[in-house]
């Protein structure tokens, strides 16, 4: 195969190469080393630049409902035997709750070990992001008054309404019913719904494989933008906090690979080379959910899963399993209440553990959301949430490392149940 074959056969090797190419441009622009572009020229340039990563997260967000919808139904319907689902389905949800704690708990552990937050110094931060006293005021927190709101929200009322304003959590209520009452019921009185939904599932993944050829240009366009405009001194500025968080995804993968030889029982270097397509994409979209096809795909013609099993574990992972986004929005926190001199009690440690677990469930698995929902934990300890701004700045390239860590947990789920389910 020559050179050019393999790269077009690639797409982590293009993205690779786009990545590094979009730096150096991006660097050539900025003000850091480059020719400094002013900031109007810069923002229409990265506006243009953003119009292939936009046409791609377009794409999936158009076919992303019904592929979600139409995997887990169809993976519930043939699942079948009533006992086997139970098993699995209470096995997948303590399994979940298992690895999330376990990234809480390097998170907590890192962030106070290292403690990103001491080292900065908030008057600075303050004036490099014109911020006023009234913004950083902390607030009494902890609130439980949303529980009982959310709990009766479970069920979807509207399944229209959920579906237009793209509501995962609510469809994927949806389609638990849905499936369930399927393999409830004779095979004849389901066979049409499940061949037309089958029918959804292949076409949405079709257009995806062809909406992947994009993805190359999309990162390039996103890094360029990403460097001129952030610049490195910013990035160095948050880097003990940054470089916390990278450690905590690390280790994050390092317990998957123990999962992968001690639980899944594959080879581990084997079984993590073939997560190299979706860890790409995912890195490159910063969105498990946009990853999610790819996912499936690896699962079912590299990983050769049981297809019944990554097709009810995947569409469920990608929707409320984010170990990476959990890991990072504690180490967040810990980074705002140590820069604002918070002491955080024992509760308040514990609400953090709870509110974050749950508000990784509820993150939705598109870019940058794990950010915005890291508000409500904030306000839950009383810390302001003005200081997301500070983090702004370099997310997205956390977004993108945490992302990968997050469809990886998916991957190593599947391969684990895999196993589970064949024994
Ligand atoms: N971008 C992440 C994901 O899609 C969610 C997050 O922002 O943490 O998995």
């Amino acid at each position: 195969m020559t050179l050019k074959n393999y790269i077009f056969k690639n797409l982590w090797l293009q993205v690779v190469l786009s990545l590094i190419i979009g730096l150096c441009v991006g660097l050539i622009l900025g003000d850091d080393v480059g020719v400094g572009l002013d900031d109007d020229s810069l923002d229409s340039l990265s506006s243009y630049l953003k119009i292939p990563a936009n046409i791609f997260l377009s794409v999936i967000l158009m076919i992303i409902v019904p592929l979600i919808f139409a995997s887990i139904v169809v993976a519930i319907a043939n699942l079948g035997a009533k006992e086997k689902l139970k098993t699995l389905g209470l096995g997948i949800g303590v399994y979940f709750v298992i690895t999330t704690t376990i990234a809480i708990l390097i998170a907590i552990t890192l962030a106070s070990i290292i403690a990103p937050g001491s080292i900065l110094d908030l008057t600075a931060l303050q004036e490099s992001h014109d911020l006023s006293e009234e913004d950083l005021k902390v607030t009494e927190g902890f609130s439980l008054d949303d529980i009982p709101e959310v709990v009766s929200n479970i069920i979807p009322r509207n399944p229209i309404v959920s579906y237009l304003e793209g509501q995962m959590f609510s469809i994927l209520i949806m389609a638990l019913i849905v499936g369930l009452s399927m393999a409830a019921l004779p095979k004849d009185s389901v066979k049409p719904l499940l061949d037309l939904l089958e029918s959804i599932q292949k076409i949405t993944l079709y257009i995806l494989l062809m909406a992947m050829k994009i993805v190359p240009f999309a990162v390039f366009g996103l890094i360029v933008g990403m460097v001129a405009t952030v610049g490195i001194g910013t990035m160095v500025g948050l880097g003990v906090y940054m470089v916390t968080v990278v450690l905590g995804l690390g280790a994050m993968l390092l317990v998957y690979a123990m999962f992968i030889k001690f639980v899944a029982k594959r080879s581990f270097s084997s079984t993590f080379s073939k997560f190299r397509n979706p860890q790409t994409l995912a890195f490159s979209t910063a969105s498990s959910m946009a990853t999610m096809p790819m996912t499936l795909k690896t699962a079912e013609d590299d990983l050769k899963l049981d297809p019944r099993v990554s097709k009810f574990v995947i569409p469920l992972g990608t929707t409320v399993n984010m170990d990476g986004t959990a890991l990072y929005q504690v180490i967040a926190v810990f980074f705002l209440a140590q820069l604002f001199a918070i002491e955080l009690s024992m509760l308040s440690i514990l609400v953090i553990i709870v509110t974050s677990l749950l508000a990784s469930i509820g993150t939705p698995a598109v870019p940058g959301a794990g950010t915005i929902v890291l508000s409500t934990i904030l306000i839950t300890v009383g810390i302001p949430p003005v200081g997301i701004l500070l983090l702004l700045s370099v997310d997205r390239i956390l977004d993108m490392i945490r992302t990968m860590v997050n469809v990886t947990g998916d991957l190593t789920a599947s391969c684990v149940f895999d196993k589970i389910t064949r024994d």
